[in-house]
Formats: C-alpha cells, sequence, structure tokens
C-alpha cells in the first residue's frame, strides 16, 4: 500500500489527507504548531463527510496518524506532500529535513501555488523525484489537480503522480512547462486584476461583480471551458471584440490598492471577519456550509 505524508495542517492540509486516505493510500500527517495538530481531526471528518456525500467510494484502510515530528511523519514514506506556506525558502529547508529520512524512491510534492517547481528543486539533493501536486481549495471537493514538472523532474515520477490522481479520483491535469503561477492561477489572476480594477473604477459594486461573473461567466465555464467557448461563440466575433477590448483591460503589475489598503489595516476576509465584506461568526459557518453544499451539487451534477 502506498504510504503517504502530509505536511502541514492549515486550510489545505486536512482535506488532502482526507482525500489520500479515502482512495486508500496509508496516511500520516503533521503540523509544526501544535494547535494546528489538534484541529486536524475535525477537518480529516468533515472532509470525509463531504467525499460520503460526492458518492465517492470509501477504500480507506485505516485512520490518518498525526505524528508529533516531521522525522516520524515522512518514515517510510513513499510520497510526502508539503501544504506548509508559500515561502520559497520555507519549502526548501522543509524538503531538505525530509530528504534526511526518506528513501531515494520517495516522490516528494509540492502544492504550491505557483513557485516554480525548478527553484524548488535547486535547493534539494535528488531533484529527479520533486513534483508539483497543485490541489485547489477546498482540495477534497475540486477535482482539478495540476501536475507540474520542473526542469530536472523525471518523466516517471510525472506518470507516477498522474495514476496516483486518478486512483483519488480527482482530474489530474499536466503543465508541460514550469512558468510561475502554472496554469490555475495565471487565470485566475488575470479575472481578479479585471475585477479589481473594474470595483475600483467604480464600474461596479462588489456584489454586482459576483453575481456577474458567477451568474455569467462563472456558471458558464463550468460546463465549457474557454477554447470549446470560443468555438462556440465563432472566432470571428472573439476576433471583432478582442480587437477593441483587448486594448482596453487592465495590465497593471502591480496590486491594486482596493486590496493594499485592507492587508494593511489588517482586513483580510473571513479570517479576520472583514475583508472586501464583513462577517460575523455564524455568518462565515453559513457560508463555508453553503459553499460545500453547492459545490457538491455542482460536481455532482456535471459529473452524472
Ligand atoms: P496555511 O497557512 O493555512 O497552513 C500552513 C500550515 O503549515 C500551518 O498550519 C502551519 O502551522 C504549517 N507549517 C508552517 N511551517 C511548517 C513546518 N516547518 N513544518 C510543518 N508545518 C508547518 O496555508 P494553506 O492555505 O494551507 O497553504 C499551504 C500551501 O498550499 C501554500 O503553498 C499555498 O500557496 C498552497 N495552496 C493554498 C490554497 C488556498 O486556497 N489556501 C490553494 C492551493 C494551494
Amino acid at each position: 500500500m502506498t504510504k503517504a505524508a502530509v505536511i502541514g495542517l492549515g486550510t489545505m492540509g486536512p482535506g488532502i489527507a482526507a482525500t489520500l486516505a479515502r482512495a486508500g493510500l496509508s496516511v500520516t500527517a503533521f503540523d509544526a504548531d501544535a494547535g494546528q495538530r489538534a484541529k486536524a481531526p475535525k477537518g480529516f471528518e468533515i472532509a470525509a463527510g463531504v467525499l460520503t456525500r460526492l458518492g465517492l467510494p470509501d477504500r480507506s484502510a485505516g485512520e490518518i496518524a498525526i505524528m508529533d515530528s516531521l522525522a516520524s511523519c515522512v518514515a517510510g514514506a513513499d510520497l510526502v506532500i508539503e501544504t506548509v506556506p508559500e515561502k520559497l525558502e520555507l519549502k526548501i529547508d522543509v524538503f531538505r529535513q525530509i530528504e534526511a529520512v526518506v528513501g531515494p524512491d520517495c516522490v516528494l510534492a509540492s502544492d504550491t501555488s505557483g513557485i516554480p517547481i525548478t527553484k524548488i528543486q535547486e535547493g534539494l539533493s535528488l531533484p529527479g523525484r520533486v513534483v508539483g501536486m497543485h490541489w485547489s481549495n477546498p482540495p477534497h471537493i475540486i477535482p482539478m489537480i495540476e501536475v507540474i514538472a520542473g526542469e530536472k523532474t523525471s518523466p516517471e515520477v510525472v506518470r507516477w503522480m498522474v495514476e496516483t490522481v486518478k486512483l483519488t479520483g480527482h482530474l489530474p491535469v499536466v503543465i508541460k512547462k514550469d512558468v510561475p503561477g502554472f496554469v490555475e492561477n495565471r487565470v485566475l489572476y488575470a479575472v481578479m486584476r479585471e475585477c479589481l480594477d473594474l470595483v475600483e473604477k467604480g464600474v461596479i459594486d462588489p456584489e454586482g461583480l459576483d453575481t456577474c461573473v458567477s451568474w455569467g461567466i462563472g456558471y458558464k465555464l463550468a460546463v465549457v471551458g474557454p477554447m470549446a467557448l470560443l468555438d462556440m461563440a465563432g472566432l470571428d466575433i472573439y476576433q471583432a471584440v478582442g480587437s477593441y477590448l483587448n486594448k482596453e483591460l487592465s495590465d497593471r503589475d502591480d496590486v491594486a490598492g482596493y486590496v493594499t489598503e485592507r492587508t494593511a489595516k489588517k482586513k483580510l476576509g473571513i479570517k479576520t471577519g472583514e475583508g472586501i465584506f464583513s462577517y460575523t461568526p455564524e455568518r462565515i459557518a453559513e457560508l463555508q456550509g453553503e459553499r460545500a453544499r453547492k459545490l457538491i451539487a455542482v460536481r455532482k451534477a456535471l459529473q452524472g
């Protein structure tokens, strides 16, 4: 049985661990923060409940074991996934500690949102076994996972990772060039830049923007991807509209003041109770439940 170790039990780790365990892997998990380790079982339970509601088969062979050291967590692992904060030096440091314990065939995967895998490989002694495994949040519900080869990743490791992702019932997408942000976040950040620009210029208010995107292009894109959409709409239409509209779109290369002003005041969103909108603890719980319920319904409908 494949033994997987998950390092980091913050937003992403518990859902990743629960998905791997459900697929029949033997899973251990570790977080440097004891408080996060204490909270993790609740996260596993919630994610497992969602996987059941999604109707995925339960091949789990046992509980996820939470370990109290990184070394005990990764000992004997075939696959280690790091999902610690998005800092290159931290990720390299964590992988170096892992390298000192695991065997040479253990695959080292990073859930980085967009740090090139090649940069992580540069700090490690066996770069061929390092691969990107970029899950989307919430990781137990969103089926797409980007598999990214760094310049030195062995093709065999990429193939193995693709098969491992399929085992979980998720959908692997191979990213052929190790560009910053890979593909999902490049597309998302292009959309976010334009959305923030429109709100900042007063073209639309934040609530209206969300309705426009979710019930317009978001709803459509869940069913027809951008390339297929171009064919359905007609390339001549894109040619005509793109020829006057592309030059109007935001091309700013800094982060919008709309965001930087809020982050400076620690208005970070639901984690601080206020960001673009304001939240009570009850509203946060309600929103998270609502998000899971709607995502499950959409995934079931699309897969059915
Ligand atoms: P997070 O801050 O919620 O959680 C990170 C966890 O790592 C924390 O619990 C922290 O205590 C732990 N940690 C820090 N240093 C550690 C160490 N040395 N050893 C073990 N544990 C350590 O972060 P997150 O949102 O879960 O993101 C983790 C990674 O996943 C990042 O690279 C992020 O870019 C990526 N990612 C995040 C999302 C998202 O929507 N949050 C989506 C996809 C990918």
